[in-house]
């Protein structure tokens, strides 16, 4: 009994491995692949047989991330890198070395700051004179022509000579200095003189040009534009502005005057003056225009009008407002209203300055354009077209449909 058993069960045995072996002997092994690992899936290699069986073996251990670098174009100093399997994303920080070694030398010709065809400008709000110096190298580095120092904004011990040449001898690029009451820093409690007087100082200390407020030396500009309206008009200006009851310019002659008296004294001094105005009102782009024309009378080098509204349609009278001004001021101008569009367009339009933001802090406003979109705006090929070409290309018969 137990004999018969033990040769049934070698019988059923030797019966499987035989045919076990005839279903081997018929498949054949017609692809091998070997699959390297990733940081997802391990490795492997793969054999697919005849029949269609498919065979994993010889596995190797899942690997680390595989970075590749890739860039949007918007900071230099963030190295941004993907995973090429997994998608995880790694920014690292570059460390520029940015030196705050000044070599001053008085001997070197005034940059000017009016002088270029266009004016792209980085914003430099700072308290110290070191993080100025740094914030204007490194602007200088990504692309800036010129730089807006707000040297109101410097802590009290920094509104040296000393401090301001380091200031404006960091850069061979030129340097306006702006001294306003912006209280980022705490309250400045500025007086109009104090105003000059830093002004005055960055001057001697080397700035090419300094921001004259059309409000300096007058304590009520709203009341003195209706009062003088008549005035000015008699003498032959268009002061239809005043209907849109701006603020910010003066109309006093005897205001009008000291201003003009600190403006030779910058020019004698062998710097330029750039009269601003944040009038805080829409202006049609008549108004605008008018008021350019005003301010040009004073002698300056730069009329700056920033005016408000966003909307299409102002930002269409600030674009018609800057082509009327190319063609009929003498002097630069910058007009733009308070929104991107009228930021970005106007300097396409012939506005002078392109105000412009390198680095974003917690103090730089972001309302400004950031500097690598405004020199890819100015400096790319495609978008070098002036108005003309532009006027031009959409007038073909191809872009009109004529025949
Ligand atoms: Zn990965």
């Amino acid at each position: 009994m137990k004999k018969s058993l033990i040769c049934l069960l070698v019988c059923v045995l030797v019966c499987a491995l035989l045919i076990g072996c005839e279903t081997q002997s018929t498949r054949e092994a017609v692809s091998k692949t070997v699959v390297d690992p990733t940081c997802l899936t391990e490795g492997y290699t793969e054999t697919v047989y005849s029949d269609g069986y498919v065979k994993r073996d010889s596995f190797t251990p899942k690997t680390d991330h595989e970075f590749v670098q890739f860039s949007d174009g918007t900071q230099e100093n963030v190295l941004r890198s993907v995973c090429r399997y997994c998608g995880m994303e790694k920014t690292e920080y570059i460390e520029r070395e940015i030196s705050t070694e000044v070599t001053i030398d008085p001997t070197r010709p005034r940059p000017s700051f009016a002088g270029l065809d266009k004016m792209i400008c980085a914003m430099i709000l700072e308290n110290t004179t070191e993080d100025a110096v740094r914030a204007i190298r490194s602007a200088e580095a990504n692309g800036a022509y010129g730089f807006m120092v707000y040297v109101s904004c410097l802590q009290k011990e920094d509104r040296t000579l000393e401090a301001l040449q380091k200031i404006m001898y960091c850069t061979d690029l030129p340097v306006l200095a702006i001294a306003y009451n912006v209280s980022m820093f705490g309250p400045q409690n500025l007086t109009f003189d104090d105003m000059a007087d830093l002004l005055r100082l960055s001057v001697e200390a080397g700035a090419a040009a300094v921001d004259l407020q059309a409000f300096l030396w007058s304590y009520d500009t709203r009341a003195s534009l209706t009062q003088y309206r008549a005035y000015w008009e008699a003498k032959g200006f268009d002061m239809s502005f005043v209907s849109a009851n701006p603020a910010e310019i003066c109309a006093d002659p005897a205001v009008l005057e000291k201003q003009r008296a600190f403006t030779d004294e910058i020019h004698a001094m062998g710097a330029e003056v750039l009269l601003s105005v944040h009038a805080s009102v829409q202006m049609s782009a008549g108004q605008i225009v008018a008021m350019a024309k005003f301010m040009e009378a004073q002698g300056i080098d730069i009329a700056k009008i920033v005016v408000s509204g966003s909307s299409k349609d102002t930002v269409m009278e600030h674009l018609e407002a800057c082509k009327i001004l190319s063609e009929q001021l003498q002097c630069k101008f910058s007009v733009h209203g308070q929104s991107t569009l009228s930021r970005l367009m106007c300097p396409m339009f012939g506005s002078y300055i392109a105000f412009c933001v390198d680095e974003y802090t917690q103090v730089q406003t972001n309302i400004q354009i950031d500097l690598d979109t405004m020199t890819a705006l100015f400096e790319g090929g495609e978008l070098k077209y002036d108005l003309e070409t532009l006027v031009g290309l959409f007038a073909s018969p191809e872009m009109t449909g004529a025949r």
